[in-house]
C-alpha cells in the first residue's frame, strides 16, 4: 500500500519556507520500548555526545555553570565571548578542570593572612575549611588547613593564620578516586581533604558535604582525558586570534565561529586559520541556511555547521534585514547537503518544545542549539526575579541594544563603537525552568517517546529514513496547527512550566 504523507524533499517545495510548526510527521511501526531509544549523536565531525542538546553562546545562557551541568547531563555548552579573553578562558578552564566532587579552584590563603580575612571569606562565601599554601595560591606547597575548630576560641582577629592553622595534615594524592576520598574522610572524620601532587602542591580539595550530595553522571560528555567537553564561541575578527590561541591552550574541544551570516570571506579565512593552527580542535561554522552557503564552509574545512538565520526567540533579523529562511526548510536543505560530506548539522534557534527538537532531528539535524530554553535554568548566568508572581530570568539577544553596548554585536559585523547601531534582537525574560539536570531528563524522555512514535531507535537511522523518503511528512494547515495545540479550554496548567495559562 502507498504510504501516507510525502517525502521530506517533496514537502519543501521551491519558493516556500516552512518551519517546525508547519509540518507533522506520520507515525511509524513500534516494536521497541522508549528505553531502547539511543539519543547518541555527533555535534561535529569528531565530537560525539549522548544527548543532542547544545546551549547557545550567549551571555544570558552559557558560562561555566551551564557548560558543566549540560556536559554532565550528556550535552554540550558553548561559552559565550561577550567578555575579555581572560574571562572566557577562565570559564573554559573551570569546565575542563571540573571533577565531580572535587573542588579544583578552591579558595586558598597564605599563612600570613589573618583570622579576620578568614572570617570575611566565611561570611561572604560560606566556606569553613580553607587550605593554606606557601604563597596563598593553588599549585603552591600545602602547609596547613584552617577550619572552624581552629578559630572558634581565638579572640584576636589580627593573628596570622600561621599561628592557628592545623599542620597535622591528612591529604590524598592526585589521581585519587572519589570513593577513596570518601573512605579517607569517613575514617578520619574530617570534613575536608586536600589533594596534592607528588611535590606536595595543592591541586584540589574534596569536601564531605559535597561528596554526600554527589550524583553519578554516566551520560556525561567527556574527552579522552575524562575531562568534560566544552565549546567556545570565537569571531572572525583578526583581533580574536589571541582569544583563539588562549582558548586552545585552555583545552577547549570545539570552536564555534559565531556569525549571523556565515557565508563570508572572513569566515572562510578563519576556518582555514583554525584548521591549520589547531587541527585537533573541531570547528563548527555558520550560521547558514542554504546548501550553497554550507558547501562553501565545508570546502573551507569546517567540522560542523550551525543552521538558522532568524528563528531565534529574541531575534529580529528576518524583519530588520529581510534575509533568512524558515527554519524547517533551512535545516532540511543544509542537512541533506552536509550529509554527503559526513558533516553534522546543529539546528540553532526557535526550539521551545520537545516536538521542535524531534522535528529538527527528523529533518536531518544531529543536534539542536537552544537559547531561551536553557536561559531559564538555574545554571544560566543571572538571578531570578518575580514579575506578577512568575519567577523569571533575564534573557537577551546578542544583537539587542543592551548586549551590543557591552560588546555583543561581534557576530553581526557591527562594532561596539559604531555611531548608529542596528539591533537584530531584543531583551526580555524567560520563565524558571529549574535545573538543567531535570530539564535534560525531561527533554530526553520526551525525545525517546517521539522517536518511538516515528518508529526509529536512534538518530542515525532516523536520518537515513528521511534521506530515503521512508519517514513521511505532511504540511499542517493553520486550523490543523490550532487543533494540534491546546484549545477550547478556559485555562490550563502548562506541563513544562507548571503554571496556569489563559487561552
Ligand atoms: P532561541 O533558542 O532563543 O530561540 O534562539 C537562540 C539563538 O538565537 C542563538 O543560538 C543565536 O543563533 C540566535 N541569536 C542570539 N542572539 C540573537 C540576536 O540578538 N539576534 C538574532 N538575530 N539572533 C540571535
Amino acid at each position: 500500500m502507498e504510504p501516507d504523507g510525502v517525502m521530506a524533499k517533496d514537502l519543501f517545495k521551491p519558493g516556500e519556507g516552512l518551519t517546525y510548526d508547519d509540518l507533522i510527521i506520520m507515525p511509524g511501526f513500534i516494536e521497541f520500548a522508549p528505553a531502547d531509544v539511543s539519543l547518541t549523536t555527533r555535534v561535529s565531525r569528531n565530537i560525539a555526545v549522548r544527548r543532542p542538546l547544545v546551549s547557545s553562546p550567549m551571555d544570558t545562557v552559557t558560562e561555566d555553570r551551564m557548560a558543566i551541568a549540560l556536559a554532565l547531563a550528556g550535552g554540550l555548552g558553548i561559552i559565550h565571548y561577550n567578555n575579555t579573553v581572560e574571562e572566557q578562558v577562565k570559564l573554559v578552564r573551570r569546565v575542563k578542570r571540573f571533577e565531580n566532587g572535587m573542588i579544583t579552584d578552591p579558595v586558598v590563603l597564605s599563612p600570613n593572612r589573618t583570622i579576620a580575612d578568614l572570617k570575611r571569606i566565611k561570611k561572604e562565601q560560606g566556606f569553613s575549611g580553607i587550605p593554606i599554601t606557601e604563597d596563598g595560591t593553588l599549585n603552591s606547597k600545602l602547609v596547613g588547613i584552617v577550619t572552624n575548630r581552629d578559630i572558634d576560641f581565638e579572640a584576636v582577629d589580627t593573628k596570622p593564620l600561621r599561628e592557628v592553622m592545623s599542620t597535622d595534615l591528612l591529604t590524598a594524592k592526585k589521581g585519587v578516586t572519589l570513593e577513596q576520598c570518601n573512605e579517607l574522610m569517613r575514617k578520619s572524620k574530617r570534613g575536608k581533604l586536600p589533594v596534592i601532587d607528588d611535590k606536595g602542591r595543592l591541586v584540589a580539595l574534596t569536601s564531605r558535604r559535597d561528596l554526600l550530595k554527589n550524583r553519578d553522571f554516566p551520560e556525561a560528555s567527556k574527552d579522552k582525558n575524562s575531562q568534560l567537553l566544552c565549546g567556545a564561541a570565537v569571531s572572525t575578527k583578526p583581533q580574536d586570534r589571541d582569544r583563539i590561541g588562549a582558548l586552545a591552550e585552555a583545552g577547549v574541544n570545539v570552536f564555534v565561529i559565531d556569525s549571523a551570516q556565515g557565508w563570508s570571506s572572513y569566515q572562510i579565512e578563519t576556518i582555514a586559520y583554525l584548521k591549520k593552527t589547531w587541527p585537533a580542535i573541531d570547528v563548527i561554522a555558520g550560521n547558514v541556511v542554504t546548501a550553497r552557503q554550507a558547501g562553501a564552509l565545508i570546502d573551507a574545512g569546517c567540522d560542523g555547521l550551525r543552521v538558522g538565520m532568524g528563528p531565534g526567540s529574541i531575534c529580529t533579523t528576518q524583519e530588520m534585514m529581510a534575509v533568512g529562511r524558515g527554519q524547517g526548510t533551512a535545516v532540511f536543505h543544509v542537512s541533506a547537503a552536509a550529509a554527503k560530506h559526513g558533516i553534522p548539522v546543529i539546528a540553532d534557534g526557535g526550539i521551545s518544545l520537545i516536538g521542535h527538537i524531534a522535528k529538527a532531528l527528523a529533518l536531518g539535524a544531529s543536534a539542536v542549539m537552544c537559547g531561551s530554553l536553557f536561559a531559564g535554568a538555574s545554571e544560566s548566568p543571572g538571578e531570578y526575579f518575580y514579575r506578577e508572581g512568575v519567577r523569571l530570568k533575564r534573557y537577551r539577544g546578542m544583537a539587542s541594544i543592551e548586549a551590543m553596548k557591552s560588546g555583543g554585536g561581534k557576530r553581526y559585523f557591527t562594532e561596539a563603537t559604531q555611531k548608529v547601531q542596528i539591533p537584530q534582537g531584543v531583551s526580555g525574560a524567560v520563565p524558571d525552568r529549574g535545573s538543567v539536570h531535570d530539564l535534560v531528563a525531561y527533554l530526553s524522555e520526551g525525545l525517546r517517546l517521539a522517536l518511538q512514535d516515528m518508529g526509529y531507535r536512534d538518530i542515525p537511522s532516523l536520518h537515513k529514513a528521511t534521506q530515503k523518503g521512508e519517514l513521511r511528512f505532511e504540511r499542517r494547515s493553520h486550523s490543523a496547527q490550532r487543533e494540534g495545540a491546546v484549545h477550547d479550554l478556559h485555562s490550563y496548567v502548562d506541563p513544562q512550566l507548571g503554571q496556569k495559562s489563559e487561552l
